[in-house]
């Protein structure tokens, strides 16, 4: 009798993704290519890896460690991350912690060698294929985290050109472009289940838990001081953003920071948002700009939950603004603070000093005009060359 064998199905090894935010001496607020340092306690969630949680999770077994949220020391991390035994470790770099965050990733990869490590940040934004010289702990490069591109690295980085993806293969390097989409997004609902939500905190928060939600990616406007500019522009659908609102609902958050880089940009989609919203009874804050806010939109912000709106004022002088493409008005401004007086919505203006151009004069007149805006809260801030910037 002849018997005949079947091949069993290949049995593929679910990969295991450890998404890191590397510890710090500041409360670094690595995420979205832009990165700041937290003034006082208060620390919010790091966006990039947030959505990288649900889109990875497709494919792979994830697990998150926020260092910086955790309070965690560089030793206590390097433990946590030899526990969880990741194939994969995707972190965060940014420039103001490069010289910690160097140190520590070279640790970090001579402790696990056969581990793939791929970075994600301004950093890598402006290295691109060079970081590879500068840095021997990288396997891989992520240049959005929006994207789907990071499952297609991940399934078959072997070789093929990826977008939005750079990576070494049998001592090669793959380099895919960077392209950032306009119009609709789809995003998987991130794994809030895998954050700490209790250990961030946001200082216009009036209800705990709090959770910060993009309904969109990158920004419409195209200021030359802000990286944010050079990300394209796309949206959620109304639809996906409330399942995500409603899971975190569903984990206790009560408030929500919006942030995306101006709230209200479409009009219709914002109306229909706030429409959803008003039934969940959450309180959160926006960004927006001075010259997007209007009465069309702010009673339904309103009416939705929004008591805190924070404008990116920048300067008094206008033909600073207009040669930085922000491109907004004095009066805009006075306007837009009026409207969110008449609607009891706080507000913060921020502002930058010191962009090339910006005089001793011009520093004053920002700081009087500061004075004049009645704002709630101001919070001013050095102007930082950045990948993507014009200075
Ligand atoms: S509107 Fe705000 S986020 Fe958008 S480019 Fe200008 S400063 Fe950046």
């Amino acid at each position: 009798m002849q018997t005949i064998t079947v091949d069993k199905p290949k049995q593929i090894k679910q990969q295991k993704v450890l998404l890191l935010n590397p510890p710090g001496d500041k409360k670094y607020f690595r995420d979205y290519y832009c990165t700041k340092v937290s003034k006082a306690h208060y620390y919010y969630h790091p966006v990039d890896l947030v959505y990288l949680s649900g889109t990875i999770s497709k494919l792979c077994q994830v697990a998150v460690i926020d260092a910086i949220a955790e309070s965690l020391t560089e030793s206590e991390c390097l433990q946590r991350v030899e526990e969880i035994n990741a194939d994969v470790i995707l972190f965060l770099i940014s420039s103001p912690s490069y010289n910690l965050d160097v140190p520590f990733l070279s640790q970090l990869k001579n402790k696990l060698p056969e581990t793939t490590f791929i970075g994600t940040g301004d950093v890598y934004r402006e290295f691109k294929s060079d970081g590879f010289k500068m840095h021997d702990f990288l396997d891989a490069i992520l240049l959005d985290f929006s994207t789907e591109d990071i499952l297609d690295y991940l399934n078959k980085g072997e070789g093929e050109i990826i977008n939005n993806v750079i990576y070494k293969y049998k001592g090669q390097i793959y380099a895919g472009e960077e392209i950032h989409g306009h119009g609709k997004f789809q995003i998987d609902t991130p794994r809030w289940d895998l954050f700490s939500i209790n250990k961030y905190k946001f200082p216009f928060e009036r209800k705990s838990k709090f959770a910060s939600i993009l309904t969109d990616f990158g920004c419409a406007y195209s200021c030359s001081f802000c990286p944010i500019s050079t990300l394209g522009f796309k949206l959620r659908s109304v639809s996906d953003v409330m399942e995500e609102i409603k899971l975190l609902k569903s984990l206790g958050v009560r408030e929500l920071f919006f942030r995306d880089q101006t709230f209200g940009v479409n009009k219709k989609r914002t109306l229909e948002l706030c429409e959803a919203l008003k039934a969940l009874k959450m309180s959160w804050t926006c960004f927006t700009r001075v010259d997007v806010l209007n009465e069309d939109i702010i009673k339904p912000m309103q009416e939705a939950g929004c008591h805190t709106i924070m404008f990116g004022i920048e300067s008094a002088d206008e033909e600073l603004l207009e040669q930085y493409e922000k491109n907004t008005k004095q009066s805009q401004m006075l306007e837009a603070i009026a409207l969110c007086k008449k609607y009891s919505i706080e507000t913060v203006g921020t502002f930058i000093l010191g962009l090339p151009g910006d005089t001793k004069e011009s520093t004053l007149k920002t700081l009087e005009f500061a004075k004049k805006l009645n704002l709630d809260f101001a919070s001013f801030n050095i102007a930082v060359p950045r990948f993507g910037t014009k200075f």
